[in-house]
């Protein structure tokens, strides 16, 4: 096995909105690992609140001047792009008892299709326990402050699609 800090991980997800329990992840991932490609993945089943681009564009703005953090968006099976990227490790997070049953089955699926990649599990800080994009969503949706949650040019983004919908509800 390579050298952790000369080798590369990657962190799959939907990102939709990327908020700080992502980011949590990725800085203590990029504490262990030398490149950390955080991987937008486009073709999930679930419609997205934020396109493929811009949720790509948010992380962007988010790691802005992080070295050694990359951003990309994929398609297809997250081995097969942890393949095309050089990575050999797969980094999820795990929150309270929610995440753990569908991580257990990924992992297993992953090992399958690709036994030479391991998946790397990182638990939640506990300030972030509760904390998902689909909560975020529909705070914001309502009119509700998510400051503190999420990085700032996310929340101004938020912020600005909540004004729309209530101006074309009206
Ligand atoms: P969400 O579940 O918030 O919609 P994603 O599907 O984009 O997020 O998740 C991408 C990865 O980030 C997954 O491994 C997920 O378990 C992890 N993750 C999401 N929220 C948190 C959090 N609050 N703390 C730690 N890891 C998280």
């Amino acid at each position: 096995m390579a050298r952790l800090d000369r080798a590369t991980a990657l962190y799959p997800g939907s990102f939709d909105p990327v908020h700080n329990g992502h980011m949590d992840i990725i800085l203590r991932a990029r504490r262990v690992f030398g490149r950390v490609v955080v991987g937008v993945a486009t073709n999930i089943e679930k419609r997205t609140m934020f396109s493929a681009e811009e949720r790509v564009s948010m992380l962007r703005g988010a790691t802005a001047g992080y070295r050694g953090v990359e951003v990309q968006a994929f398609d297809g099976l997250t081995v097969d792009f942890a393949r095309r990227i050089g990575a050999r490790v797969i980094v999820k997070g795990l929150r309270a008892m929610m995440d753990f049953e569908f991580e257990l089955k990924m992992a297993a699926m992953n090992k399958r299709l690709e036994p030479d990649i391991e998946t790397v599990f990182m638990m939640t800080s506990p300030e972030y326990a509760y904390l998902s994009s689909t909560l975020i969503r529909e705070v914001s949706q309502f009119g509700g402050s998510v400051a503190g949650l999420v990085p700032p040019a996310v929340e101004r983004r938020l912020r600005q699609v909540a004004r729309s919908a209530r101006k074309v509800s009206r």
